[in-house]
């Protein structure tokens, strides 16, 4: 039986980010090629469905270290970081020749927090993913571990993966490890273990369920995740800890499968602005935007701009919110207009170059601004 929630979830996963740990990606030999074809393949059939797909993968070092024929756990910082060093070129050549077979070509991206903190490397990486996405070409995302120590590591790449749902916004992070899901208690430690198969909020006697334990061979361990799950819900993103090494495992999730742990978006998810904007403003009236509008809007973080505009509906001046509607009715965002319904009327499918010469003046070139608008990824604010 598919629950509601779940439904809802997958019901509109446009952009998906899958995040794949060291204990799904190895085996005793090292990395484990048919895991990769395997999951490799269920990620073609997605993008086949018209998803988009982002991979944050681990199984470097394990993958450096086993070419080492290291059998002990490393120790020492530079030993991971070479073991990272030597592993990662393997790691990608796996993931490059296995989307090959389905005609798929990937791209890698090695990321430290700083990369991350630093503004203008934040929209580098931004931009890179954009295009990367919109070129059909799936990203795998792995921490610079040769460059990264202490201060500049992310910690695991459960962070890393919820910082990059949250930068190509996401519509659902698939976090998937080497055990099925979250449990009430340590299921290595205790028969009585029950999977958790939903989490509306994160906690306390969550956050407890998840122990400190790492797998023998990844870094995060369970606490990790659901700290994880705590950044990524508070953008408004669910977020799904699931076995990876199950045949079928994304397919199945995303059909709407009660598999793993589901955690349920925060509610109070937009930041405050966007919550103002959103909420609490009551509309003045209504812009119909073109696809193209839309999708700047939805998928590149983009401003409107008068171009994009088809009918402007009710009378409203420069300030007031206003909500845009695609062609069918549907709302895709809500802002504070630069200019006014008259204005809006005369400029409305005009190239921005136009707006003064029409006008006889121009004094912004969006009809709302992107730090003006509040966007939703679900469906709250359809309400609005
Ligand atoms: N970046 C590490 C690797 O590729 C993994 C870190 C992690 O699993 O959290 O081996």
């Amino acid at each position: 039986m598919i629950s509601e929630e779940r439904k809802a979830v997958v019901s509109n996963v446009r952009k998906v980010l899958i995040k794949i740990g060291t204990g799904v990606l190895t085996g005793k030999e090292g990395l484990d090629l048919g895991i990769i074809d395997q999951l490799v393949e269920e990620v073609a059939g997605l993008k086949k469905r018209g998803m988009h797909a982002v991979i944050v993968t681990s199984g470097a070092i394990a993958s450096g270290r086993h070419r080492m024929g290291i059998t002990r756990k490393l120790r020492s910082m530079p030993e991971k970081q070479a073991a990272a060093a030597i592993g990662q070129g393997r790691l990608m050549r796996i993931y490059s020749n296995s989307f090959g077979k389905h005609g798929i070509f990937v791209a890698q991206m090695l990321l430290t927090m700083s990369d991350l903190t630093d503004r203008q490397r934040f929209i580098n990486i931004r931009n890179t993913l954009t295009k990367l996405i919109e070129w059909g070409v799936v990203p795998i995302i792995n921490e610079n571990d040769t460059v990264s120590v202490d201060e500049i590591k992310f910690g695991d790449n459960d962070h890393l993966a919820a910082m990059m749902a949250n930068i190509i916004e996401a519509d659902l992070l698939i976090n998937l490890t080497n055990t099925d899901g979250l449990y009430d208690r340590n299921p290595k430690e205790s028969r009585k273990a029950r999977q958790i198969k939903l989490v509306r909020e994160i906690t306390d006697e969550i956050e407890a369920a998840a122990t400190a334990e790492a797998d023998p061979v990844g870094m995060g361990g369970m606490k990790s995740k659901v700290m994880a799950a705590k950044k990524v819900t508070a953008c408004g993103i669910p977020y799904i800890i699931a076995g990876g090494k199950k045949k079928g495992v994304l397919n199945d999730i995303l059909s709407g499968k009660e598999i793993g742990t589901l955690f349920l978006p925060m509610t109070d998810c937009l930041n405050s602005r966007e919550y103002w904007i959103a909420f609490t403003l009551r509309s003045r009236g209504k812009l119909i935007l073109d696809d193209g509008a839309k999708s700047a809007i939805i998928d590149r973080g983009k401003s409107l701009l008068p171009s994009g505009i088809t009918e402007v509906e009710g009378e409203f001046s420069v300030g007031d919110p206003v909500i845009c509607l695609d062609r069918e009715g549907i709302p895709v965002a809500k802002g504070l207009v630069n200019y006014s319904s008259e204005e809006i009327k005369k400029i409305q499918g005009l190239k921005t170059s136009k707006i003064e010469q029409v006008l006889g003046y121009k004094h912004y070139d969006e009809v709302i601004h992107r730090d003006n608008m509040a966007v939703s990824r679900d469906k709250r604010l359809r309400k609005a």
